[in-house]
């Protein structure tokens, strides 16, 4: 190695037998050593990860596999050069400390190493990717900063475009919100903090309301109101949205039944199904528990699984739309035209309701080409005989050109928004109670 921590120093502890790079110990010392006693030079932590490098063993073999590693850590070596450390963490994963002068250089080292790691040719694709972080306080320990190219690296896992990522302080922030989030969710279900809100579905041609669709909300004791898209992409990853979306079933049953035993004849209101939760076996005869306990018709409450659960979970999904479809319920096709899956899935699946997602109408007004896409989407809906809902319409003319289509469902803004349940009861039962 180059660079040494001190030559007194040297024996095996320090060194990765394999590589002949350092061990994680060492590096953080001579990191530290390198950024603390330089203080006019800029430097960078670095950590570098194979894609399934696992699958890179199995189906190459350890020798081929071991022989790639080999080829990093020269590489790393190199990169490194007199100015800098490297280290073999564990199996796929390196870590560098480099000094640089303009980001623009460091990202032209990393595009470099990324593109050479690529290139090495065995039978698998070989798929680096890498975390960066600028080391911009001296103070911090380098195992902080470590931790930081993992935030960076956990940017990058999963995208295939992207290889790279530098860490940044909103991070950090998503981060702290993140466990945040996390510590208080369990306290905050017992205790009642997740609201039911409902926003209707319209009659664009009547104003008739002819269902609604539950939809969460945390009155946060510390944070106050949160929105769905601050916390349930958090509960898909950790699991939680199983448990949260099993009580917003049962509050939507609890709350339908309410309404049956004063004598309203209720309009469906339907919830949302997290992809989660098509994985989940338990899931169906969750559902049917809820049909027999609250006494209320499936068709009441329609599910509305989203598109993006039909193209991962192909064969589950017909599994168990096909069992709960025996019981009664009814589905819904959740932002429809968001992914690629949509028409061959319509092809595939009978869905009773298709929700048309609300990116078709982002725009002020709609262009000549939304409007033909728009259009021809919902011809081929009405010839395959499912009811259309277009979501997020906003405007006026948004509602006349639905119009202009035959399209006569919608939910959007222009009408309501989403509504405690009680207001919803008021708007739609005032007459009933
Ligand atoms: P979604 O199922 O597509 O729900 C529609 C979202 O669009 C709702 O946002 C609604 O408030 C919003 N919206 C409706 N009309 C308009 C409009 O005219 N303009 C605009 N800009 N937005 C409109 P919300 O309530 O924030 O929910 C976001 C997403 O969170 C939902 O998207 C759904 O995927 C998820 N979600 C909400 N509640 C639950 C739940 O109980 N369980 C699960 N698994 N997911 C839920
Ligand atoms: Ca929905
Ligand atoms: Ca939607």
């Amino acid at each position: 190695m180059p660079y040494y921590l001190n030559d007194s120093n040297q024996n095996l502890e320090i060194y990765d037998d394999m590589t002949g790079l350092y061990k994680i110990g060492a590096f953080f010392l001579a990191s530290e050593k390198l950024y603390r006693s330089n203080t006019e030079i800029k430097y960078a932590m670095l950590q570098i990860d194979i894609y399934h490098f696992k699958i890179i063993n199995e189906v190459c073999g350890v020798e081929k596999a071991n022989k790639l590693l080999l080829y990093i850590a020269d590489l790393i070596k190199k990169c490194v050069g007199t100015q800098g450390v490297g280290t073999h963490l564990r199996a796929d994963v390196f870590g560098m400390c480099i000094p640089f002068q303009q980001k623009e250089e460091l990202v032209e080292v990393i595009s470099k190493l990324l593109k050479q790691i690529s290139e090495y040719t065995t039978n698998c694709n070989v798929l680096p990717a890498i975390g960066v972080c600028i080391i911009d306080d001296i103070s911090l320990e380098p195992h902080l900063y470590f931790d930081r190219t993992s935030i960076a690296l956990q940017k990058v896992k999963g995208n295939t475009l992207k290889k790279y990522a530098f860490y940044m302080e909103e991070d950090k922030r998503k981060l702290v919100t993140e466990i945040k989030i996390q510590s208080a969710m369990e306290d905050a279900l017992r205790q009642g903090e997740f609201k039911i809100f409902i926003q209707p579905k319209v009659n664009i041609r009547t104003g008739e309301i002819i269902g609604g669709e539950a939809l969460v909300r945390w009155e946060h004791k510390k944070e106050g109101l949160l929105r769905p898209d601050e916390f349930i992409p958090i509960f898909e990853k950790n699991g939680f949205i199983i448990k949260l979306d099993e009580y917003v079933w049962e509050r939507v049953f609890q709350v339908m039944q309410g309404w049956l035993n004063k004598g309203i004849q209720p309009v469906p209101i339907s919830v949302n199904i997290s992809r989660v939760n098509v994985c989940d076996s338990n899931f169906a005869k969750k559902l049917v528990s809820l049909v027999r306990i609250y006494k209320v018709k499936p068709k009441l409450v329609p599910l509305e699984l989203t598109e993006s659960a039909f193209l991962e979970n192909t064969n589950n999904i017909y599994d168990f739309m096909k069992r709960l479809q025996v019981c009664g319920f009814v589905f819904s096709m959740d932002d429809y035209g968001s992914g690629y899956s949509s028409i061959n899935m319509l092809k595939n699946i009978a869905v009773d309701e298709v929700k048309l997602d609300q990116l078709f109408l982002k725009e002020e007004t709609l262009s000549e080409r939304t409007r033909i896409v728009l259009k021809y989407s919902l011809d081929m809906l009405k010839e395959l005989n499912t009811k259309v809902i277009v979501e997020g319409v906003e405007t006026k003319e948004q509602v006349e050109f639905l119009k202009s289509c035959n399209c006569n469902y919608a939910q959007g803004y222009y009408f309501y928004k989403p509504m405690p349940i009680e207001e919803f009861e008021k708007l739609v039962y005032r007459q009933d109670i």
